[in-house]
C-alpha cells in the first residue's frame, strides 16, 4: 500500500475501531477479492466488535491499494460515509494512467518495491547515463533464470551507486527479473563483526516484512555468527524471497563477498574488478568510466544553475575538462554556482590553480579536482558552519548518522541543527539517506578521506570534543531508548575514545559491567566482543580476558529476549574474574537495598 493511504489509515485509526463493524464490511471485501475466507475467519474469531475492527485494520494495513479502495467502497456501501470520507482523500490511484512512468522512471509499483528495499533515491540533481544504464540492465536480464553476480566497477565517486539504483528504476525489469523484490544493503570497509551485523539487520528486515505478508512465520532471534548468518539468508532467499535481487553496495573485501555466495542473484558495486572471482556461480561485468561525458556533467551545471547547456559561459566545459567530469566534483562545483552565478572564471581558476594539492593524497583516493572543488564549497561556508563541517571529518566511512548525533556533538537544538545540515546537503557537502525516518546523513569516501587529510592534526581533539559532548549530555547514564541515535553512542563512542586516546576511559568504560549489559542488551554480543579484539592493544590483557570468555560463554544467552539477568550469569564466573568482582558487588547493593 503507499504510502499516503497508510498514513491515513493510522491517523484515522481510532475512529474507525470505535464504529465500524467489521463483519459488515468483511463481506464486500472477500467479494472483491482483497480478503481471503480464512483472514475473515480470523478476524471473526476475535470476541468483541472493537477487537474485530482493529484486526481488520491490522491487516488491512499490510494489503496493498487495492484493498484500501475495496475498504473505502465498503465503507461507503454500508453508510459509513463520514468515515470513507476521512480516507477520501488518500485514495491511491490505480488506474493505468497513474502506473505509467513516474517523473524518475519508475512506476509506483517500482516506487514502493526501491523503498522497501532500502534502495537510495535520485541524487536531487540528477542527469541519466543511458548507456551505462542499458548496459548494466543488460547484464541484470540474464539473472532471469539462473542465480549469479554483476559486478559494476569504477573508480570512487564514478557514480556506481547511482548507476546500480538507477539500473533497477525500471518496472519490466523488477516484473520479469525480480519479482521477489530488491533489497540494497551498503557495505564498504568493515570487519567481521559489522557484516555480521549488516547481515543481521538485513535478515530482521527481510523476516520483519515476510511476517507483515504472512503473520504465520515467525521472526527468529538474531544469527550470532557469520556462518549462521549466511544461512539463514540462503534460507530466507531462497524460501521466502526467491527471485528477488540483493545490491550490495561498495565491496572492498573479497571475504565479504563469500558470506553472500549462496546461489542467489547479487549486483556489487566495487572499485576492484577481480573480488568475484572469489565466488562461485554466473558471472558478468560492467566497467563504469571514472567521469561523466561532456554533455552529461555540462548538464548537471546547468541544472544547477536552472539554465539550458547550451547557454553555459565557455569556463563551462573547461570546468568539466578539469575535473574529468567527475559526477562528484561536477555536483560541489554545481552547488556552489548555484549560490553564486558570476563565479565560473573563478571557480575554473581555483580548479586549475591546484593550490591544495599539499594535501597528501590517501590510497582511495586521487583527484586533484576534488580537493579544489571541496575547499572552495567549504570556503563559502560561514565560519560557524565551516567549523561544525569540520566536526565530521571523525565520522567512519559508509556511517550514516542522525541529525540527533549532530545535535549532541555541536550542543545545537534539533532545529538548528537541521539548518546546518541543509546547508550542507545544498552545497553536495553532504548527502542525505531519505529512506529513514528520521533522515540519516553521511559523506562520500572521498569527502572523509578529504577532510580527514586537511585535519590530520586535530583529529585526536575532534574526537575528544566527541567523548565530551557525549558524557556532558548523558551525565546521567547512556541513551537506552533503541533509535538510531542511541545505537550510533554504542557503536561508536569506543572507537571515538579510542581515537581520541582516551585510553583510561576507554579501559573504564570497557570493563564496566554496566555497559557490557546495556550494549548486549541493545546490540547483541557481537559487537561487544569484537570491540574487546578491536581494542585489545590498549586494554588490559587479562582483564579484557575475563570480559572475552564471560561473552564468549554467555554469547547466546545474551540474544534471548526476553533479556537475562546479567548479574546472575556473572555470578557463575570464578572468582578471581573482574566480571565475577563487579557482578558480585551489585549483588551485595541489591540485597542492601531489599
Ligand atoms: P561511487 O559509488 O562510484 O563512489 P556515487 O554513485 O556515490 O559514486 O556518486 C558520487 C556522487 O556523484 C553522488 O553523490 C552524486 O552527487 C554524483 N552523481 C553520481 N552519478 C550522478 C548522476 N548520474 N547524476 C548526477 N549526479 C551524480
Amino acid at each position: 500500500m503507499e504510502e499516503g493511504a497508510r498514513s491515513c489509515l493510522l491517523q484515522s485509526r481510532s475512529s474507525l475501531e470505535q464504529d465500524i463493524r467489521a463483519s459488515y464490511l468483511m463481506d464486500h471485501m472477500i467479494s472483491d477479492g482483497v480478503l481471503t475466507g480464512d483472514e475473515e475467519d480470523r478476524i471473526r474469531s476475535k470476541s468483541t466488535r472493537r477487537e474485530q475492527a482493529a484486526a481488520l485494520l491490522e491487516l488491512l494495513l499490510r494489503k496493498d491499494n487495492q484493498a484500501y479502495i475495496s475498504f473505502y467502497n465498503a465503507l461507503v456501501r454500508e453508510s459509513y460515509g463520514d468515515l470513507a470520507s476521512l480516507l477520501h482523500n488518500s485514495l491511491p490511484l490505480v488506474s493505468p494512467e497513474a502506473e505509467k512512468s513516474f517523473s524518475d522512471g519508475g512506476t509506483r509499483y517500482v516506487q514502493a518495491v526501491l523503498s522497501e528495499g532500502g534502495v537510495p533515491q535520485r541524487p536531487v540533481v540528477f542527469v541519466s547515463r543511458p548507456a551505462l544504464v542499458n548496459r548494466v540492465r543488460e547484464k541484470l536480464y540474464r539473472l532471469q533464470k539462473e542465480p549469479g553476480w554483476v559486478t559494476v566497477f569504477g573508480m570512487a565517486g564514478s557514480g556506481k551507486s547511482v548507476l546500480a539504483a538507477e539500473a533497477v528504476r525500471d518496472h519490466a525489469l523488477i516484473t520479469e527479473c525480480f519479482p521477489g523484490g530488491v533489497h540494497w544493503l551498503s557495505i564498504g570497509q568493515l570487519d567481521r563483526a559489522d557484516l555480521l551485523v549488516r547481515i543481521q539487520s538485513l535478515c530482521f528486515r527481510l523476516e520483519q516484512q515476510s511476517q507483515e505478508k504472512d503473520p504465520s512465520s515467525s521472526l527468529h532471534r538474531p544469527p550470532g555468527s557469520l556462518e549462521e548468518a549466511k544461512e539463514r539468508l540462503r534460507f530466507l532467499m531462497l524460501r521466502r524471497y526467491p527471485r528477488s535481487l540483493l545490491i550490495l553496495d561498495d565491496i572492498w573485501d573479497s571475504s565479504v563477498l563469500r558470506a553472500f555466495d549462496i546461489q542467489c542473484r547479487v549486483m556489487l558495486t566495487t572499485r576492484d574488478r577481480s573480488l568475484a572471482d572469489c565466488v562461485s556461480g554466473f558471472k558478468s561485468e560492467v566497467a563504469v568510466e571514472s567521469g561523466l561525458e561532456e554533455d552529461q556533467a555540462l548538464e548537471i551545471l546547468a541544472l544547477y544553475v536552472n539554465g539550458k547547456p547550451q547557454r553555459l559561459p565557455e569556463q563551462a566545459r573547461s570546468i568539466v575538462r578539469e575535473c574529468k567530469g567527475s559526477p562528484l566534483v561536477v555536483s560541489l562545483i554545481g552547488a556552489l554556482l548555484r549560490e553564486f552565478p558570476d563565479r565560473w572564471a573563478y571557480y575554473l581558476h581555483t580548479l586549475q590553480q591546484k593550490k591544495f594539492k599539499r594535501i597528501r593524497k590517501s590510497s582511495s583516493y586521487d583527484y586533484d579536482a576534488l580537493d579544489q572543488a571541496m575547499a572552495a564549497s567549504i570556503q563559502v561556508l560561514s565560519e560557524e558552519h565551516r567549523e561544525l563541517y569540520i566536526d565530521l571529518t571523525v565520522l567512519e566511512k559508509d556511517v550514516k548518522v542522525p541529525a540527533k548525533v549532530l545535535s549532541v556533538l555541536w550542543d545545537l537544538e534539533p532545529e538548528e541543527v537541521e539548518d546546518v545540515l541543509q546547508d550542507f546537503v545544498n552545497k553536495s557537502l553532504l548527502f542525505r539517506d531519505c529512506h529513514h525516518r528520521p533522515y540519516l546523513y553521511y559523506l562520500h569516501d572521498l569527502q572523509l578521506d578529504f577532510l580527514a587529510e586537511m585535519n590530520r592534526s586535530g583529529l585526536e581533539s575532534l574526537h575528544t570534543k566527541v567523548v565530551r559532548q557525549y558524557q556532558q549530555r548523558y551525565s546521567q547514564g547512556p541513551p537506552t531508548s533503541g533509535d538510531e541515535e542511541c545505537l550510533y553512542w554504542f557503536r561508536f563512542l569506543t572507537y571515538h575514545m579510542a581515537k581520541a586516546n582516551l585510553t583510561q576511559e576507554l579501559y573504564s568504560l570497557m570493563f564496566s559491567l554496566d555497559w557490557v549489559r546495556t550494549k548486549a542488551q541493545i546490540m547483541g554480543p557481537a559487537h561487544l566482543i569484537n570491540d574487546y579484539v578491536e581494542y585489545g592493544a590498549i586494554l588490559d590483557k587479562e582483564v579484557r580476558g575475563h570480559f572475552q570468555e564471560f561473552l564468549s560463554l554467555n554469547g547466546h544467552q545474551l540474544e534471548q529476549r526476553p533479556f537475562p539477568d546479567v548479574v546472575q550469569l556473572a555470578l557463575s564466573q570464578p572468582d578471581s574474574s573482574e566480571v565475577y568482582r563487579q557482578a558480585l558487588l551489585q549483588a551485595q547493593e541489591r540485597a542492601t537495598r531489599g
